[in-house]
Parts: structure tokens; sequence; C-alpha cells
């Protein structure tokens, strides 16, 4: 493999039913950082579907130059054979140094295909990437390759944090968890250069038939989407005295979500855990009440805009990332800030 015919920054434009997956745009964001850092110009989207072309524009205005396109019948729904296919052979007839895909359901599937047919590593559910020098500092006897992709993500059970490069092969993959990067502010009229590409595809044995598709229908709120989230942790005590939340959420129009802990007690649906196992959430304003501030938690919440934390423990971590902190108890704090607000709301 000759390094040097790789070039450009890739991402993987997920879509689903001809709608683009938010990651799909958050991944521009971060390409659009990338490239710059590598002197590259182009950034690109792999858009594969079937009847498709209508989502260039919204890639071009979230940071797309160019979108490779492959559009086929095959590959209306997803299904991993003809999906692995489509990408693959757009990574050998293009050569990308950098692909970055969504850790999605479809992103988690695809990824790990993807690198072992075309013969690289790929780091999951990253948490941070940069272009800098891998080994991160020179060791003696051992050549310090420049401008390589740093992927950082929790290991160990979240104990550590791992900073991992692709030396040696190419494309360098990453996966990225949904909410983890950020779109940029759209271009309106941006426009793509579209390259249409059709590997062809044959089916054989892999392939899949899909029989029947049964949408699940989540019956909670988004927590990515929310502005303001009240969390709740095992301090609240019990999945009734969520009540108290839930009061608060209503009167700022702000929606519960929960660490992992109140979801293994059987408080909470796993839709609302923030965390490095739940959801990665950058509301404005994040209250963590009754939440200790385990790494694991932090991970999915550190980059709300404005943090406020209650908590009986002054020496709980989560004092650590909050911008305000209330030392207290919850039971009597957070229903007299209720009250304030309503009243406060009230007089406006
Ligand atoms: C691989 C792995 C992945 C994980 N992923 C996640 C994840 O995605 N999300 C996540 O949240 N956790 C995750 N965890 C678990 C994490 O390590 C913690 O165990 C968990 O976050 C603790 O939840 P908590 O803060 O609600 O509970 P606790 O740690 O028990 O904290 C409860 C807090 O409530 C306070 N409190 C109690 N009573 C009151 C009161 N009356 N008033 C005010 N404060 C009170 C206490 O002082 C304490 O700080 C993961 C762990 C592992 C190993």
């Amino acid at each position: 493999m000759s390094l040097e015919e790789y070039k450009g920054v890739f991402i993987f434009a997920q879509q689903v039913d001809n709608e683009l997956s938010g990651i799909a745009l958050e991944l521009l964001g971060k390409a659009k950082d990338l490239a710059k850092d590598l002197d590259e110009k182009k950034v690109t989207a792999v858009l594969i579907g079937d009847k498709v072309g209508n989502l260039v524009d919204t890639l071009a205005e979230y940071g797309a130059d160019r979108v490779i396109v492959v559009d086929d019948p095959e590959l209306k729904d997803y299904r991993t054979e003809p999906y692995t296919h489509a990408l693959a052979s757009v990574i050998d007839e293009f050569k990308p140094e950098i692909l970055l895909v969504g850790a999605t359901a479809i992103g988690r599937d695809l990824g790990p295909r993807v690198s072992s047919r075309v013969h690289t590593g790929l780091t999951a559910d990253c948490t941070q990437l940069d272009i800098g020098d891998f080994p991160l500092v020179a060791v003696p006897g051992q050549e310090q390759k420049h401008k390589q992709l740093l992927m950082t993500r929790p290991a160990f059970g979240g104990n550590t944090i791992a900073t991992i490069a692709c030396p040696d092969f190419r494309p360098q993959m990453a996966t990225v968890r949904p909410g983890v990067m950020q779109k940029i502010t759209p271009v309106k009229g941006a426009k793509a250069e579209v390259v249409e590409f059709n590997p062809g595809f044959k089916e054989n044995a892999c392939y899949t038939k899909i029989l029947e598709i049964v949408k699940a229908v989540s019956e909670v709120e988004d927590i990515q989407e929310a502005k303001i989230l009240v969390s709740g942790g095992r301090g609240v005590g019990s999945a009734e005295n969520f009540k108290i939340l839930d009061d608060l959420a209503k009167v700022l129009h702000g929606t519960v979500s929960c660490s992992r802990a109140v979801v293994d007690s059987g408080w909470k649906p796993k839709d609302l855990q923030v965390g490095q196992t739940g959801k990665t959430v950058r509301p404005k304003v994040y209250f963590a009440i009754g939440i200790s501030g385990a790494i694991q938690h932090v991970a999915g919440m550190e980059e709300s805009d404005l943090i406020i934390a209650i908590n009986k423990d002054e020496n709980a971590p989560i004092f650590d990332v909050a911008d305000y902190g209330v030392v207290g108890d919850l039971n009597k704090i957070v229903p007299a800030l209720t009250k304030k607000l309503e009243a406060a709301l009230a007089e406006k």
C-alpha cells in the first residue's frame, strides 16, 4: 500500500428513507477542521442509496465540497453486503486519507466490515479527532510520523482515555457517536461537485432479503434535541420522586434525562440515559440533580453550555464540571427552585 496515494477527508453521509441523519452533518463539521489542518482543500461526502441525489445540496450547505453518489435500487434500504461493496469500492477508486463514519446502528455494522475489506484499522466511538504527530512523544529509534489522524476514545471501561493512530494503513477510519461533533452553520445556496459512481451490484450468498421493516416507535422525547435537560441520578431516590424533576422541566419547557444508575434501577428507560453508554448531549442548560459526576456520565454532558449541579455532597466530582453548584438536599432545593421560577416567569 502506497500511503501517499491516499488523499482527502471523506465522510459517510448516512441517510435513511431519503432523509439525511444528523450525524452526517456533524461529521462534515469535523471533516472541515481536519481538512484545514492537513492543508486539504476538499471535504468529500459519500452518499449511498436509491434516488438520493436530492440530498446533495444539503450536504453542500453543511460543508461538503464534493459528493460521491452511489445510487442503485439495491441500496434502497440498508443491508450490510451491498453497502459494504459500495463504500469499499469508493475507497478503492478514490483513495481517501481519512474516512469518518457515524457510530449509529448502521455505521457500527458498516464501518468494521469496510475497514476489514480494504485492510485498514478502525477506531470506534471516538470522542475527539485531531491531526498530529504519532507517537505523540518522539521515541528514540522509532520513526515519528506527522499529520496523522489522532483518534481519542475512552478505554478500559471508561477509566482511561486512549489516543489511537493508524500510521501504516489507509484510509484512517473512525466512528463517532451522534452528538459529539458540531455541525457548521449552513451556507445557504452552497453547491458541491457531484461525482456519480456505481461499482455494479452482483447479488451473492451474503445478500439478505428484507421481508418487512417494522419501525420502533419511541414514546420518549429525543434528549439530544432538548435545549434544557433536567437530569436526575440515583440521589433522586425513586421513580416516583422524579415527579419533582418533571415539575421543574415543565416550568422551563425542558426535558428529563438521567444517569445510568437510574436506568439500571428501572426508574427510567434507556433512551433517556446520558453518558458513555447512553447519549451524548449538548443542551444550553444541563441540570445534574443527585448525580455524582462519574467520568462515564460526564463524558456525555460536559459540552453543555451551562451546567448546574445540585448535590448534598460538596465533594461530588460533578462540581468540577459545573458552572453553578448548589450543595444541599435536592428534595428541598428542586421544589423551591421550581416555585421561584414559576413565580418569576408568571411576572413576565
Ligand atoms: C463501562 C461503563 C459505562 C458506563 N456508562 C455510563 C453512562 O453512560 N452514563 C452514566 O450515567 N453512567 C455510566 N456508568 C456508570 C457510572 O460509573 C456511575 O456508576 C453512574 O453514573 C452513577 O450514577 P449516579 O451519579 O446517578 O449515582 P451515584 O454515583 O450513586 O450518585 C448519587 C449522587 O446523589 C447524591 N445524593 C444522594 N441523595 C441526595 C439528596 N437527597 N440530595 C442531593 N444529592 C443527593 C449523592 O451525594 C451522590 O453524589 C458507566 C460505567 C461503566 C463501567
